[in-house]
């Protein structure tokens, strides 16, 4: 499908820790519909600028844009309220719950933020669905414990969809995965685009994120050095130098 209206936009993003500048004025934009991937070698600043953008982190100076709305600084709740949620990276504290009553807890919660009694009707339903569409609807009655590394990953991303987000950003999902877990992943990941959501995803996996992107950005330095679509980065001699420790 085509690509919508800009959607996110970062001006100037810079973020230091005791001096030393993780993100040293980064400036993107992404369009509604998009599959972002951003790479780069470690310590490049891509956590940072994925903490800057979900509010974890608070940035030092530069400003993030959703749907023209000034989120800077604002709370990670209220981030995601509007819209721009990440992966639970560890379902820590889901670890004593079956599957499908995690994912039902996500789903009240986010039937509770839009304060509607309505939106909490029916949870269990949707759990269900959602649990399908992440591919993981035969494992929904086991304790989250006892899920599978594949499984649990498939989990966080199920977790976050429940929030309803419009950006979904994700940290290295296919960190420790083997190829058949990835490729599910991965599979999942280009239903939830076809269903609409944008994706911002950090790899280090150039093979995981060449297939799945529409563009790629290349942090080093907590600068961006290049971007385009994953073709014409790959062949850009700056990334294969940074790549190659050049
Ligand atoms: P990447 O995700 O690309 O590996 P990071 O964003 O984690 O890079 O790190 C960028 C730089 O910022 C590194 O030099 C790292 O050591 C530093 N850094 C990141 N987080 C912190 C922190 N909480 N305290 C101090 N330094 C940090």
């Amino acid at each position: 499908p085509p690509l919508g209206e800009e959607l996110l936009q970062v001006t100037e993003l810079q973020k230091s820790f005791r001096g030393v500048r993780a993100i040293d004025g980064v400036s993107l934009s992404v369009r509604r519909g998009e599959v972002l991937g951003v790479i780069g070698p470690n310590g490049s600043g891509k956590t940072t600028l994925f903490n800057c953008l979900s509010g974890h982190l608070s940035p030092d100076a530069g400003r993030v844009l959703l749907r023209g709305t000034d989120v800077t600084d604002k709370s990670m709740d209220a981030i995601a309220r509007q819209g721009l949620v990440r992966t639970f990276q560890h379902p820590l504290s889901f670890r004593s719950k079956t599957v499908a009553s995690s994912v039902e807890l996500a789903l009240g919660v986010s039937a509770g933020r839009a304060r509607s009694e309505a939106a909490a009707t029916g949870i269990p339903d949707q759990a269900g669905a959602l649990l399908a569409f992440c591919g993981i609807g035969d494992v929904a009655q086991r304790p989250v414990s006892a899920l599978s590394y594949g499984h649990s990953r498939l989990l966080g991303v199920a977790l976050a969809l429940a929030a309803r987000p419009e950006v979904l950003m994700l940290d290295e999902p296919a960190a420790g995965l083997n190829h058949v877990e990835s490729a599910a992943l991965a599979a999942l990941l280009a239903r939830v685009c076809r269903a609409g959501i944008t994706l911002i995803v950090i790899d280090h996996d150039m093979a995981f994120l060449m297939p799945l992107c529409d563009r790629l950005l290349v942090l080093d330095a907590g600068t961006l050095i290049a971007q385009g679509p994953p073709e014409q980065v790959r062949m850009d001699p700056r990334v294969a130098a940074v790549y190659l420790g050049g």
